[in-house]
């Protein structure tokens, strides 16, 4: 048995002093890890001391080590009641009233206990049993024992009320109070109700083993946040619980030969296991650092994103706010420019196209805008109806067709005999054509833009090719995506580059395809797409 009891004293007052070590290293700044070492130091050296108390037989010694096995358990309680005013937060200043009274309080106790005979009156030596005899004021121990340790329930089971759900210090919390709960259960049930009612001392042997729990629990709660670092806290553990074992080894050799041995594998050990957690703790400031980093990136996103949702819906209103007035300024010039008001005269005419012109591009520019935001918002609704091809793309030349005559371009357009009817969104088609032949118009310098469109089967296919700018092989598979301006294109004119995305998109949500071909730059391209055939009304 006595084999037995040794092992359990030493396991846990080594496992004590390392837990202790492995969390205070972790961030030896945080408030909350100095109160948890001393906190678990006075638990190992409780253990420390009941282990000698048990074991030395020289009278006045054994009274004296039972007094400061006294003394300890007081620095336990004292320690848990600051350790409980900062945790679960790594880092908050005690009351300083609080702070005071306790500290006070704490040290009227462990006066008392030391160095009177009050609490502890004696201690009597009967082979391996020890018996106390309790003083006048035994019962003002037990008392501030039971204060405190409610006084830590009530202080975390108020903060844990006041922390929303799923914040992670209500997990630290429930951690610490599951180890906190089995340790003083089990401790007061085997130091002080059993010993006191029964007179029965040997279970506080089992005493020292109760505390891991507390301990372990809480070294959990304070590190869970960092689990990244689990590997490392390990690695760390195993080192110092390697020079324990050497300390201990040296402690009992029993030549000198054997001594000179062991303390030199414990220099070389201690050695080792400094570079060890060096290393290791190396490693961790820089996964924090990366962590930090990745926090900062996320945050930034996020505000990214709704800078760019922002961006979006200014574009949405505004360009709607734009888009009715400018469609109304547009029909009424129309309607001038056809003489709906009387015969204006050739000045007024040139003037009137040159204003329809740029207004036509105007609302074209609008409405692609628009249609970006609602891509982007995935917001785009098709409402489908027959469309004929031929009756958009004229409409569409005879808007372009005072640009084309002042670039002197000639405007091509084959229709089939057949009508060219697909199912689609009449806007949106429209907008895909224009933008086609506005391209086609801007990057051509001198020729032909012609259209054609051919009406197979099962699919209609339209073409605008053009004796343009041409465009560079490689340059080609990129054009369709968003902002890309190939090179040709920047010499030219001021784009934005969405173009040509919007009309993929809009023709891909149509279940068609947008192609471009081109055989080099300086020898013009061909841009168009296919779409399914749509049967005429
Ligand atoms: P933007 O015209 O505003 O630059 P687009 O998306 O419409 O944007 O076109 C993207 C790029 O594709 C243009 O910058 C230009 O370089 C190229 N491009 C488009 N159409 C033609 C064309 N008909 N001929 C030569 N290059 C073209």
């Amino acid at each position: 048995m006595e084999i037995l009891y040794q092992v359990i004293q030493f396991f846990s007052f080594a496992v004590n002093i390392a837990i202790a070590l492995v969390v205070y290293f972790g961030r030896p700044k945080a408030r909350v890890r100095r109160y948890f070492v001393l906190f678990s130091f006075s638990i190992a050296f409780w253990i420390l001391t009941l282990y000698f108390f048990y074991r030395l037989i020289d009278p006045g010694t054994v009274y004296f080590l039972g007094k400061l096995n006294f003394v300890f358990a007081e620095l336990i309680f004292y320690f848990l009641a600051l350790f409980v005013d900062v945790f679960p937060d790594e880092d908050v200043v005690i009351h300083r009233r609080r702070f005071l009274l306790i500290t006070v309080f704490a040290a009227i106790l462990v006066y008392i206990t030391q160095f009177t005979d009050l609490i502890d009156k004696d201690e009597l030596i009967k082979g391996a049993e020890r018996i106390t005899v309790f003083g006048p004021l035994y019962s003002l121990f037990v008392i501030h024992a039971v204060f405190f340790a409610v006084y830590s329930i009530l202080r975390l089971f108020r903060k844990f009320r006041r922390l929303i759900p799923g914040d992670i210090r209500r997990l630290q919390i429930g951690y610490f109070s599951i180890g906190w709960a089995l340790t003083v259960i089990l401790a007061i049930s085997t130091q002080i109700f059993i010993p006191y009612f029964t007179g029965n001392y040997d279970f506080q042997n089992f005493g020292p083993l109760w505390t891991l729990f507390v301990v372990g629990f809480t070294a959990v709660a304070i590190i869970r946040h960092r689990l990244l670092a689990l590997k490392i806290v390990a690695s760390e553990f195993l080192a110092t619980a390697i020079i324990l074992v050497y300390v201990v080894e040296v402690g009992y050799s029993s030549t000198s030969i054997e001594l000179a041995f062991r303390v030199v594998g414990l220099i070389i050990t201690v050695f080792v296991s400094i570079q060890l957690i060096r290393s290791v703790r190396m490693e961790v400031h820089r996964r924090e650092e990366i962590e930090r980093l990745a926090e900062d990136l996320r945050v930034a996103n996020v505000k990214l994103q709704e800078m760019s949702d922002m961006k979006s819906n200014f574009i949405s209103i505004a360009s709607h706010q734009l888009r009715a007035p400018i469609g109304g300024v547009r029909a009424y010039l129309s309607m001038l420019r056809e003489g709906d008001f009387g015969k204006l005269g050739k000045k007024l005419d040139d003037v009137l196209d040159l204003n329809l012109d740029t207004l036509n591009h105007t609302l074209h520019v609008i409405e692609t805008f628009l249609n970006v935001t609602r891509i982007e918002a995935g917001k785009m609704d098709l409402t489908k109806e027959p469309v004929d091809l031929c009756v958009m793309t004229r409409e569409i030349y005879k808007e372009l067709a005072l640009t084309a005559s002042r670039k002197k371009i000639r405007l091509v357009f084959s229709c089939p005999q057949k009508h060219a009817v697909v199912r689609a969104d009449k806007e949106k088609l429209r907008n895909v054509v224009f933008n086609l032949v506005e391209n086609a118009l801007k990057y051509t310098e001198q020729g032909t833009i012609k259209t054609t469109i051919n009406v197979g089967p099962k699919r209609v296919e339209m073409r605008v090719t053009d004796t343009g700018i041409g465009i560079a092989p490689e340059e080609v598979p990129k054009l369709f995506a968003k902002f890309v301006r190939a090179g040709g294109g920047l010499k030219i004119s001021h784009g934005s580059g969405l173009g040509l995305y919007i009309v993929k998109t809009l023709i891909e949500a149509h279940g068609g395809e947008a192609f471009v071909e081109s055989p080099g730059v300086g020898k013009g391209s061909t841009f168009g797409f296919r779409m399914l055939a749509g049967k005429v009304r």
